[in-house]
């Protein structure tokens, strides 16, 4: 697919590439709508297969911030960088610095952060060149590490898919199977432990998994079994695509809702939930308050404010899960639908 082929295909009108030959910086900076505000997203650092890979992963993941951001009522744009790791030694320093003069180029129509392959040190050297980053340590203004904001999140989604779906309203006894007990799912259990829920757990990492049964008594199961627990909610925290073709049928549960980033391997995978009576919880609206606390920086971090907004996740997904009640449609079908209102809203 020739490139403005594929921004036509991912529904784009600005994509800036950059290459930077003393430090063998190669960026793409992905700008899918800034309607609500200037675009922010995180800056990935990984080695791709080709650079038509690299292009693509960038208009894929800044639409979905457009959405995230949407639909979580966050004033932002969606925008994602992806930097394409060079083969050997880097100097980091150089390679960063490079970067963050063409976010400083961009003048504030990107705001960058960290991603898969980049750390708050990264973010730091940024910051040295443009005031347009974010992820930076809580002493120059950044808001720390954003999972106990995502799992708090994630938490909220999952009590009000229980309450829409069992007509409860605690968690107590409640059995949640988690997969991927990493900086997400670690807190995501905890919280879950402190409201008396039943936990089985599943990691590729067999410390992470015997941390969640020290620490909150939870059963650990082999990763693909993880699948068919029979429990009230599954909730993916590990990578994408855990919903497909081969895994839905297998599972066990009333409700899906989890951390993890493009869970449904298609969009068909979550029609195939909902023909199956699952109620699933969109990935981005349930994952939201990692950028809810990132895009806070921007406007100067309160971690209290954060705190309330994450909570709001909780009315996020009621309203998905009742406007899909009522049209008799898939929640992914619907959250998709609630963003882009809201992005018409807005222009
Ligand atoms: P992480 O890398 O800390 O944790 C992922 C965990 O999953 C690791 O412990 C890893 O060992 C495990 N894992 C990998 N493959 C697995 C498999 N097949 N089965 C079971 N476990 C497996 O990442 P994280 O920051 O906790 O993020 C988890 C997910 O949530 C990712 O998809 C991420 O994109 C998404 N997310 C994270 C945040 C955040 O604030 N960190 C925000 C939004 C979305």
């Amino acid at each position: 697919m020739g490139v403005f082929d594929a921004m036509a295909h991912y529904d784009y009108g600005e994509l800036h590439l950059h290459r930077d030959a003393g430090s063998g910086l190669q960026a793409i900076v992905a700008i899918h709508d800034t309607r609500l505000g200037p675009a922010l997203g995180g800056c990935r650092c990984i080695s791709y297969p080709s650079e038509e890979d690299a292009i693509i992963d960038a208009l894929r993941l800044a639409r979905g911030m457009t959405y995230k951001a949407a639909i979580s009522g966050v004033p932002h744009g969606g925008g994602k960088a992806v930097l394409i790791k060079p083969e050997g030694e880097m100097d980091r320093s150089a390679f960063f610095r490079a970067f963050g003069k063409f976010v400083d180029d961009l003048g504030g129509h990107y705001i960058t952060a960290e991603d898969s392959g980049t750390s708050v040190e990264d973010m730091e050297i940024i910051r040295t060149v443009t005031k347009h980053v974010t992820g930076v340590r809580p002493e120059h203004g950044g808001s720390g590490d954003p999972s106990p904001f995502t799992a708090l999140g994630v938490r909220r989604g999952i009590e009000a898919l229980v309450k829409f779906a069992l007509d409860r309203d605690d968690l107590e006894g409640l059995h949640v199977a988690v997969q991927g007990i990493g900086h997400v799912g670690y807190h995501l259990c905890r919280q879950l432990h402190e409201r008396g829920a039943q936990l089985t757990v599943a990691d590729i990492d067999p410390l992470k998994a015997e941390r969640a049964e020290r620490e909150f008594g939870a059963t650990v199961v082999p990763l693909d079994e993880i699948f068919a627990v029979e429990c009230e909610v599954f909730a993916p925290c590990a990578l994408g695509s855990a919903l497909n073709d081969e895994t839905i049928g297998r599972l066990k549960c009333r409700i899906v809702a989890g951390a993890a980033n493009n869970q449904l391997a298609a969009p068909q995978n979550g029609d195939d939930l909902f023909q199956r009576g699952i109620l699933y919880a969109p990935d981005y609206a349930i994952n939201a308050g990692g950028l809810m606390n990132v895009a806070s920086e921007v406007a100067g971090y309160d971690a209290a404010k954060v705190t309330e907004q994450v909570e709001g996740i909780y009315d996020i997904i009621w309203e998905i899960a009742e406007r899909a009640k009522s049209a008799m449609q898939p929640t992914h079908r619907v959250a998709d639908t609630i963003a882009q209102e809201k992005l018409s809203q807005a222009g």
